[in-house]
């Protein structure tokens, strides 16, 4: 059975397209083009959409944790990253299979297809049955995943000076901590436990679910570990993803280590390539966009967990213009803590265009394919048919209501066409989703999902949440921050 879905207006690559509808057969789009067109080419195919809608192509989320329930609410408040850090291991976990089916409801219903999970373990040595959970989440959402089991292996306290940071600290904290602050898996077991997963789930033809490797973070992971990761998913053909350069203090950490900074050494070790993205690059330094833009490597920007964590700005505009290629993450971090990936192109976009008239400019457009095609592609590979309207494409689809995302005020036939992008970027929000396709199957349907009730799968993650009293605060907040300010002295006093 065919479909055919027109709307009044569709937006493809980014850009306002004239008369733009697609025909669907099972998964794929197996034609695009004018509405009388594909009508008379399939004149037995079901129609769906008309003048309320306007069309475009899902968005990929290129960098989330799949939380469900935001670590706020959990009794985590937001402070500096490595603060932040320091208490998360508090927070009760959720089961991964609840957690990751919620966050995959949660990001259908503002349009979102496709996902990028860093994992965070309930129990670092249960990653080998969590990994499978939470891919089982997501495919009963009906979101596909770029799964990233993570790896670290040194700094987890601090990112260096270990000793000096543990003469900051009064006795009876450091009597608390571990003799070490390594964590299960092994380097050996990690690999181990990601070949069994590659094989068991890496889809590369469907695309419902990528096995990738996750050093998860420059400074938490030797060079060794990092080399071993890159060969690891150069030979079978999947990518890396590394949280990197999210804080000043992971800058100054690589001019500590190695006298250059980060990007620059991974360079050196042979870890920049296509097959790469980093989540964050707050602290990115302009050779470093250089060096990023030449050898391919793609940038996950997560404008709101930024801001909430008090990171900083990334150069985002100026990474556009080098060419790198950017996608938004949401981090399950976002600034109104409701996952809206549609407001939080809003958010990238303004923050992105800065004051001084030398500033480099980031249009409406480029933020489009920022959520679509340029997110899918660092996340799923350039060659995985996402992100577009056109033949040959997973029938990825979003069916916005144009009456309420227009509202009551413009004449009928404004806006303008070319000012389409623009004037949906600055109105639209999850409420104005309502109707979203995952590889031919409707799957959210005026707002609702077809198969599951969200409700009923919070009221069961609310119920299976084990608080186990209050925890105590680590206290090491404090300390953290001294240690850290002493950091920011011995550097230069500009930001
Ligand atoms: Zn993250």
């Amino acid at each position: 059975m065919q479909t055919i879905v027109h709307a009044r207006y569709s937006l493809n690559n980014g850009a306002f397209a004239q008369d733009l509808s697609v025909c669907v057969d099972g998964e794929y789009i197996v034609d695009a083009g004018a509405y009388s067109d594909l009508t008379s080419r399939y004149p037995e195919a079901e129609r769906v959409g008309g003048d309320d809608y306007i069309l475009v192509p899902a968005f990929t989320n290129a960098h989330d944790h799949g939380r469900a329930v935001g670590t706020l609410a959990l009794g985590i408040p937001d402070d500096f990253l490595e603060l932040w850090l320091s208490d998360l291991a508090r927070m009760p976990g959720i089961p991964p299979y609840l957690a990751s089916l919620h966050s995959g409801l949660q990001l259908l219903q503002s349009g979102v297809t496709a996902v990028a999970h860093s994992h965070n373990p309930v129990s670092w040595t249960d990653l080998a049955s969590e990994i499978p959970q939470a891919i089982r989440g997501y495919a009963d959402a009906g979101v596909r995943v770029a799964m990233h089991p993570p790896i670290v292996d040194q700094n987890l306290l601090v990112y260096a000076e270990r000793e000096r940071f543990l003469d900051f600290l009064p006795a009876y904290i450091r009597a608390r901590l571990p003799e070490s602050d390594m964590i299960a898996p092994d380097a050996d077991e990690y690999f181990a436990i990601l070949d069994d997963l590659y094989d068991n789930f890496h889809d590369s033809a469907r695309h419902r679910a990528h096995i990738q490797v996750s050093p998860a973070g420059g400074q938490w992971c030797s060079d060794p570990l990092i080399i071993r990761a890159c060969q690891w998913a150069q030979e079978r053909g999947t990518r890396v993803q590394m949280h990197m350069l999210e804080t000043r203090y992971q800058s100054i950490y690589a001019r500590k280590t190695w006298g250059k900074n980060f990007i620059g050494r991974l360079d050196d070790i042979g870890a920049l390539g296509d097959w790469l993205t980093l989540a964050h690059m707050v602290w990115v330094e302009d050779d470093e966009i250089e060096l990023l833009a030449e050898r391919g490597a793609g940038v996950a920007h997560n404008i709101s967990s930024n801001l909430r964590l008090r990171s900083g700005f990334a150069p985002i505009a100026e990474m556009v213009a080098a060419g790198v290629p950017v996608g938004i993450g949401l981090d399950g971090h976002t600034l109104d803590d409701d996952q809206d990936f549609l407001r939080e192109m809003r958010l990238v976009w303004t923050i992105a265009n800065r004051s001084g008239m030398a500033s480099p400019d980031l249009s409406a457009d480029a933020l489009w394919n920022m959520g679509g095609a340029v997110a899918a592609a660092i996340s799923f590979g350039a060659d995985a048919p996402l992100g577009r309207l056109e033949a040959g494409g997973l029938a990825d689809l979003v069916l916005l209501d144009w009456a309420s995302a227009k509202g009551k005020w413009s004449p009928a036939d404004y806006p303008p066409a070319a000012l389409l992008p623009e004037f949906l970027l600055r109105r639209i929000k999850r409420d104005h989703v309502r109707h979203v396709m995952r590889g031919g199957e409707w799957l959210i349907c005026d707002g609702e999902h077809v198969n599951v009730d969200i409700e009923d799968v919070e009221r069961e993650i609310w119920e299976r949440l084990e608080f186990e009293g209050e925890e105590a605060p680590s206290q090491l907040g404090s300390y953290l921050r001294r240690f850290y300010r002493h950091w920011d002295d011995a550097e230069s006093p500009s930001e």
